[in-house]
C-alpha cells in the first residue's frame, strides 16, 4: 500500500515527522496517509483514494472541508485586519464581539470569556484561573484538581495531568495535586446486579469520600467532560451530574464542564450540559467554536467565578495570563461564523435529524456477536468490540482489534478512529442520510472481516 521509494510522500513523512498519537508499527507498514483536501466529509490523499472522514477530523471539521462560508469569513478578516493581540488593554473588534456572543449562547446570564489558542491550553489557564481565585481569596492551599479516569482534557504539563489515561506515566505525570475518580461508564464498571441508579450513587459517594480524605478546602476545581470523549464515547450514567454536582455544591467546589467536543451541537444542544441538564460554574470549549477552520479555544466564566475573578484581579490591578494570539481577530471571525452556521444555518437541525439515523445503525451494528454494546449521545458513538459478549471479555490486547478494524476501514476509503477495544464514530454536522449509509456499511463490512480473522 505504502510507496517507497525515498521521494514519496510516506518516505518523506517517516523521516521528518516525530509522529504525535500514532500507532508507529502501523505507520511504518501502511505510510502516513497524507491529505491533500476535501469535499463536504470526504478528505483525498496525495494518491486520489477518497476517505469519508466518520471522526470529523478530530472531532471538530463539523462543517465538512470546504464550506464556502467560513473560508470567506476568515479570508474577509485576513483583508481587514490580519492578527493582533489581546494585551494592554488592547483588543479587535471581532475577539469583542465573539465574547459578547459567547456569553449570549452560554447557558450563563452573564460571564466573561479568556481566549486561547486550543483545547489544552483552556484547561490550563482554567485551571491557573482557580488557583489565581484560592491565592487571592486567602486559600491558597486550594489546588488540587478532581478528573475522572479515562477522562480526556489535553497534552499540556497540567492539562495531560488532569487527563485520566495512563499513557502519561511516560512524561512522569500526572503532577501531585491531580486526583482522578471513578469513570461513570455504568456497562463496563456497574457491579453485579447493581442498578445504575445505584451504580451513580456510588461514583458520588466515591467523589465525596475523596474529598473528605483529601480535604475539602484543597480542592480547586472537579473537571468533566458532559461525555467522555477520547475515553471512548462514553455518556455519564443515569443522573451522574445531578448526583456529583450536589456533592460539589456541599463542599463550595467548582464544576466546570469541558465542552471541547460537546459544545456547539455533538449531542443535539448546544451545550452537552444541557442535553444533561445541568449548569456548571464554566464552560471550556474549543474544536467546533471554529468549526475546526482556526486554532482556537476559550474560556467561558459562569457569573459567579466572573466576579469572583474580576474582583480578585482589580485587587491587584491585573490578570496576568495571555497567549501571544489569545482572541486573534480571524479567530473571533471565523468562530462567529462558525456559531452562525452551526446554530443558525441548519447544522445544529441536521445534528437533531441525523441522531435516529445514527443510532439506528450503531444497534443494527451492535447486534454482531464480538459488539458489547454501543453507546453515545447525538452524533457521537462507539461500538466496543468483545471476545464474549456475555461475559463482556475484552480480546486480548494483542490482537489490536480495534486498530485492526479503522486499518480495514482506512483502505475501504472509511476513516474512524479506535480507542480502547472501542471504534469511535464522530460525523460531521454537514453529513447527508446516504453518506451515513455508506459509513455503516463500510464499517459492517470491516468489522465482520476483522471478527472472521480474529474471533
Ligand atoms: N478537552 C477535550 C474534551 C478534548 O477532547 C480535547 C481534544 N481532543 C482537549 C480538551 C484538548 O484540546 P486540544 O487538542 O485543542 O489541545
Amino acid at each position: 500500500m505504502r510507496d517507497d521509494s525515498p521521494n514519496s510522500w510516506e518516505s518523506r513523512a517517516d523521516s521528518f515527522s516525530l509522529y504525535g498519537f500514532t500507532d508507529l508499527p502501523s505507520v511504518h507498514e501502511r505510510g502516513a496517509v497524507v491529505v491533500t483536501h476535501g469535499k463536504g466529509p470526504y478528505v483525498y490523499d496525495v494518491h486520489g483514494r477518497e476517505y469519508l472522514d466518520a471522526n470529523s477530523g478530530l472531532w471538530n471539521m463539523v462543517a465538512g472541508f470546504d464550506h464556502p462560508g467560513l473560508a470567506e469569513a476568515a479570508k474577509a478578516q485576513y483583508d481587514r485586519f490580519p492578527g493582533y493581540h489581546a494585551f494592554f488593554g488592547r483588543m479587535s473588534d471581532q475577539t469583542v464581539l465573539l465574547s459578547q456572543k459567547l456569553v449570549e449562547v452560554s447557558p450563563f446570564e452573564k460571564g466573561r470569556v479568556f481566549y486561547t489558542n486550543s483545547g489544552s491550553e483552556a484547561n490550563d489557564t482554567m485551571v491557573k484561573i482557580l488557583w489565581f481565585l484560592g491565592a487571592a481569596e486567602g486559600n491558597p492551599q486550594r489546588r488540587k484538581i478532581i478528573t475522572r479516569v479515562n477522562s480526556y482534557h489535553g497534552v499540556t504539563a497540567v492539562s495531560a495531568s488532569m487527563t485520566g489515561k495512563p499513557y502519561n506515566s511516560v512524561f512522569g505525570l500526572p503532577l501531585p495535586g491531580f486526583i482522578h475518580v471513578g469513570c461513570p461508564h455504568y456497562w463496563r464498571f456497574g457491579q453485579d446486579g447493581e442498578t445504575e441508579e445505584q451504580f451513580t450513587e456510588r461514583m458520588a459517594k466515591e467523589l465525596e469520600a475523596t474529598i473528605i480524605k483529601e480535604g475539602p478546602d484543597t480542592i480547586a476545581g472537579f473537571f468533566a467532560e458532559p461525555v467522555m470523549g477520547a475515553g471512548g464515547a462514553i455518556p455519564p450514567s443515569k443522573g451522574y451530574f445531578q448526583a456529583v454536582q450536589k456533592v460539589l455544591k456541599r463542599y463550595n467546589i467548582p464544576l466546570i464542564a469541558d465542552e471541547v467536543i460537546t459544545g456547539f451541537g455533538r449531542t443535539g444542544n448546544t451545550w452537552g450540559c444541557e442535553t444533561y441538564d445541568f449548569t456548571p460554574d464554566a464552560i471550556i470549549s474549543s474544536k467546533n467554536l471554529t468549526a475546526g477552520y482556526f486554532p482556537m479555544g476559550a474560556v467561558i466564566l459562569g457569573p459567579d467565578l466572573a466576579d469572583r475573578v474580576q474582583a480578585a484581579a482589580e485587587a491587584i490591578e491585573e490578570f496576568p495570563h495571555g497567549f501571544t494570539a489569545s482572541g486573534h481577530p480571524v479567530g473571533c471571525a471565523v468562530a462567529l461564523k462558525a456559531i452562525d452556521v452551526i446554530m443558525s444555518e441548519g447544522l445544529a437541525e441536521n445534528v437533531r435529524t441525523l441522531t435516529p439515523l445514527f443510532e439506528e445503525g450503531m444497534a443494527r451494528l451492535a447486534e454482531n456477536a464480538n459488539i458489547g454494546e454501543w453507546r453515545g449521545k447525538g452524533l457521537m458513538g462507539a461500538l466496543e468490540a468483545v471476545q464474549d459478549k456475555a461475559t463482556k471479555t475484552p480480546f486480548d490486547g494483542s490482537l489490536s482489534v480495534s486498530e485492526r478494524i479503522a486499518n480495514t476501514c482506512t483502505d475501504m476509503g472509511l476513516i474512524c478512529r479506535p480507542l480502547g477495544q472501542a471504534v469511535v464514530l464522530c460525523p460531521p454536522f454537514i453529513m447527508t442520510p446516504a453518506q451515513m449509509d455508506e459509513m455503516f456499511d463500510k464499517l459492517e463490512k470491516a468489522l465482520k472481516k476483522v471478527f472472521a480473522e480474529v474471533a
